[in-house]
């Protein structure tokens, strides 16, 4: 039975899951590539879900979709709206929303692995199709990795996937080289000894030593990285004490860290830890400071030769001019784990999903409107059509370009 890619979208947006929560999404999935004859293998990392179709001699094309959604309280209005509530990973109640349009990725995936094997006849090779947890944490792809994927399922050739974006409908991008950021969530905890707030000299005070840290990270991007590469450090969070006269035993740094290489990251890191160490023995600190990495992106990097090749085949499947270069962007992705443990190349794309009329100046100037709602805003809200059409047959002609 051909799936109605509007009704599997609009069930999939009212019931949001949280990441390696995706237990309703991956049983859809499952079902679904169960019934179009698919080797399935559940509970990749938690949730993920890999389908196989093996048709003969010829390449493995991987194909990935993200799953997980977002705590944030949806405000669209759309009558298929979620009003869905969760429990995250700390056990608080949060509304979900999907936010980043996973929804969409997942009905895309689903339409061309049904377009896929109704077309057997027409390709050679081996087609997986990976329905992806916990994008969102930042962990996902990893855990599937570490879950022994590539013993389990045919390593790629090529992993290819697409991320729907505040573009127009119909239109893809597609950026040759680093096309997204690193991201580093680190948590830092700062060692202090507290005592009376009015006897200081008894004390190591680590509220002194946060903000002396914070400020001396900010010469890490002025002063250590050179003009032409970028690096943000943002401390996000700092937290210490419990009253006005008490100066407590310690502090907690949250930072979030954004680079464009390999090579500036872990600069930047090295200066994080260099400067935060140097910092706790001046002010004489009991202990060291402990660094947590909580949230791990690698630099999603499309390889050149194969970005051309996949350009190329969006372009004929979707029109001339409408596969744009958007050049490198500063959100993250865990996509590119896939890639590197496959020893494969990566090619990743955006997809358009908003009304073509929101966009006058697009073509004309390369500028992007503002007030279109970009992903993980409450009012994020991707057109059914023609964004689920186009996302299929995006991964149809990507895919159909690499089997033989
Ligand atoms: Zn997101
Ligand atoms: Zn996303």
């Amino acid at each position: 039975m051909a799936l109605e890619l509007a009704a599997v979208y609009r069930d999939l947006h009212a019931h949001p899951e949280l990441s390696f929560q995706e237990h309703r999404t991956a049983g859809i999935v499952a079902d679904h590539l169960g019934s179009l004859g698919y080797a399935v293998t559940t509970g990749i990392g938690i949730t993920g879900v890999v389908g196989v179709l093996a048709n003969g001699d010829g390449p493995t094309v991987l194909l990935r979709a993200d799953m997980d959604a977002l705590p944030v309280l949806e405000e669209t209005g759309l009558d298929y709206a979620s009003t869905a509530r969760g429990v995250d990973a700390d056990g608080n109640d949060v509304p979900l929303m999907h936010a980043c349009g996973h929804d969409v990725h997942v009905t895309c995936l689903l339409g061309a692995a049904e377009a896929l094997a109704d077309a057997s006849g027409e390709w050679a090779g081996t087609l997986v199709v990976l329905f992806q947890p916990a994008e969102e944490w930042g962990g996902g792809a990893e855990r599937m990795v570490e879950d022994g994927l590539y013993d389990r399922i045919p390593k790629p050739d090529v992993v290819l996937g697409q991320h729907v974006a505040p573009f127009p409908a119909g239109f893809a991008g597609l950026h040759a080289g680093v096309a997204m950021a690193a991201a580093d969530s680190i948590d830092i905890t700062l060692h202090g000894s507290g005592g009376h707030g009015s006897r200081p000299e008894t004390t190591v005070d680590p509220v002194y030593l946060a903000a002396n840290v914070v400020a001396r990270l900010q010469g890490i991007v002025a002063r250590e990285i050179a003009p032409a590469d970028s690096a943000v450090v943002t401390v996000g969070q700092l937290h210490a004490g419990t009253k006005n006269n008490i100066i407590p035993p310690s502090a907690k740094l949250g930072l979030s860290v954004r680079t464009l290489d390999d090579a500036v990251r872990d600069a930047v890191i090295a200066g994080i830890e260099r400067i935060t160490r140097a910092e706790a023995t001046a002010s004489d600190a009991p202990k060291e400071p402990e660094f947590d990495y909580v949230e791990r992106f690698p630099l999603t990097v499309n390889e050149p030769a194969a970005t051309a090749r996949t350009f190329a085949a969006l372009q004929a499947a979707l029109g001339e001019g409408r596969v744009i270069d958007p050049g490198s962007v500063s959100g993250s992705e865990d996509v590119g784990v896939l890639a590197t443990a496959a020893g494969a190349p990566l090619v990743y794309w955006f997809l358009g999903g908003f009304d073509p009329t929101l966009f006058p100046d697009l073509l004309r100037t390369g500028r992007m409107p503002e007030d279109v709602p970009s992903n993980h805003s409450p009012h994020f809200a991707p057109m059914i059509e023609p964004t689920l059409t186009s996302g299929v047959r995006a991964l149809v002609a990507a895919a159909r370009e690499w089997l033989a």
